[in-house]
Order: structure tokens, then sequence, then C-alpha cells
């Protein structure tokens, strides 16, 4: 890879890793964003993926550097701050415990590899279960975007999920207590039990229509119904971040039904609601712009688990 050699503001240096039967080497460009520094620890092979990005591509807007040792080191002060202010749990790695705690996925490059971003500022968004914010990381810009999906009150708290949305409670209560050490009390986790059990049923009844709606269209009945049950199941759960995949799953059924005017009714709704949750460059994205007639241009879209 040509462009590599010159592309990193120091050299790489590699560890061997018996565990994941391969080398990973540390790699950095100190310039990258006006000086606050990049770094990716990752395989020689998957960091050609990395290159891929756009904003790799385009070049990097450049500043003086530093020339200290160690990945961490070669950043400002100012991020390795940012870094650190992130939290930890007492008596664990200060690094890898940050970045178990904190990371985002992130998909990078042609490829759309998965990588463990770290992201301060974001990190710092407290979670609940029913937040007010959505977010997606573009993987051509590495910017992490996020929108507010439901009216916020003055003064209080603006929250993203750190969970998949349709976990129930015991699951949820389970998974955040072990991975980030606490109990949530955001207001579903407070509720009465019987609010917490319609609750679970209703994630049940999301799941179940979603695993129908999965089948191939040739082998069951399309029925938008269905899958405006499954919009209105988000609206009552208040999942309004993952919405979008509902209101795509109504528009892809009038579709395969030849209902070209509801589909593009819902297509609309859906492009909207699926540039928060997932992106513009998002397949899901260009699928409904397809059903609207619209240019999605030679772009490649890139797929990710809504
Ligand atoms: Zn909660």
């Amino acid at each position: 890879m040509k462009r590599t050699a010159n592309f990193w503001t120091h050299e790489p240096f590699c560890l061997e890793s018996v565990e994941a039967k391969n080398g990973f080497c540390v790699y950095t460009n100190a310039k990258f964003a006006r000086g606050r520094g990049i770094s990716f620890v990752a395989t020689p092979n998957d960091i050609q993926y990395v290159l891929q990005a756009k904003i790799f591509r385009k070049g990097l807007q450049n500043e003086a550097t530093t020339s200290s040792p160690g990945a961490l080191k070669y950043y400002r002060k100012a991020s390795q701050e940012l870094f650190l202010s992130q939290f930890t749990q007492e008596g664990r790695d200060p690094y890898i415990d940050r970045m178990d705690k904190n990371a985002f996925n992130v998909q990078m490059g042609k490829s759309r590899q998965f990588f463990s971003g770290a992201l301060p500022e974001t990190a710092r968004f407290n979670h609940d279960c029913r937040p007010s914010t959505v977010y997606h990381i573009n993987p051509e810009t590495l910017q992490h975007q996020s929108f507010v999906v439901r009216p916020i009150k003055a003064g209080e708290e603006i929250t993203l999920s750190y969970l998949p949305p349709y976990l129930n409670s015991t699951s949820r209560r389970n998974l955040l207590s072990q991975s980030w050490g606490f109990d949530c009390t955001c207001k579903l986790c407070t509720a009465s039990a019987a609010t917490k059990r319609h609750s679970d049923l209703r994630l049940l009844k999301i799941e179940s229509i979603i695993a129908e709606l999965n089948i191939l269209p040739s082998k069951r009945i399309i029925d938008p119904k269905k899958a405006e049950e499954l919009v209105r199941l988000h609206e009552q759960e208040g999942l309004w971040g993952n919405i979008g995949g509902a209101h795509m799953y109504v528009a892809m059924e009038y579709e395969v039904l030849g209902n070209r005017k509801m589909a593009k009714k819902w297509a609309g709704v859906a492009k909207e609601s699926l540039g928060l949750l997932s992106g513009e460059g998002h397949e899901y994205h260009f699928a409904m712009k397809r059903i609207l007639g619209e240019d999605v241009g030679s772009e490649r879209p890139y797929a990710r688990h809504l």
C-alpha cells in the first residue's frame, strides 16, 4: 500500500498476539483534526481498510505535531486528558477499561470493517433505556452525529442508549450491571412491575413481527398492516430513535404489494427517520430513496444492523 509509508506521522510499532493469532500495530497520525491526533490499533491488513475511508483519501488538514514516543503521548495534552476523563472502574487497566466502557462500534473504509472507537465527548452521554437522542457514526468521515428524537424539557439530561433496543427489563438490568457496573434508574426501569411487564410484552411482539417480516416475501403473506402495528408498538414503547426501521418495513410491504402510492408515502417518512438512525449512506436509506425514485448516485452504501 503505497500511501501508507507517508501517511503516519510516526513509525508504526507492532506486537504479536498469540490469542488473536495475529500481529497488531499502532498507527498514529498526530496531525489529524488540526492536531487532535488519531491512533488505530489494527492488523497490517485491516489498516488498509481504514485508509479507504473518504476522510483519509481526501488528505488531512495538517498542523505541526510533537514527536514524543508512545501512541497516546503523540497527542496534545488536551486529547490525552479527554481520553482519560472517560469513565473507568477502580482496579482495572486504565486504557483497556476505558475502551471497554466507553468505545463505540465504528465501521470504516471500503469493507466496512468494525473497530472500537474512542469518542470521549459523546461517551459522556449517560444511558437511558428510552433515550432522547439517537446517533450514528459515518464510516467515511468518522463523524459521530447525535439527533434529538423527542422533546427534551428544560434542565432534562440528554441521553442515549448503550444497549440494543429490544431487550426486556431483566436483560437490560443484567447487561448494564455486568458491562457498566450500574443499575439503571431511567423512567422505564423504575416504573411499576405492571408497566415493565407490558413493556416486555410489547418488546416480544416487536421482535416476533420483525422476524415475520424478514421472511422472504415469496414465502409469506404480505401484510402492511402488520408492519404498521410495528410502528405503533415503537410509538407506545417510546422507541423513537429506532422507529425508522419500522417505517421502512411498512414502505417495503406496500412496495412488494405494488401499492406505489402508499410505498412512497412511507418511504418518505422512513427516509427521514432512518437518516437519523443509520445515516444517509446506509443501504436502507438507499432502498427508501429508490422507492421514492430518487437518484442514489454511484456511492456504495454501508450496512449496519439497526
Ligand atoms: Zn433503564
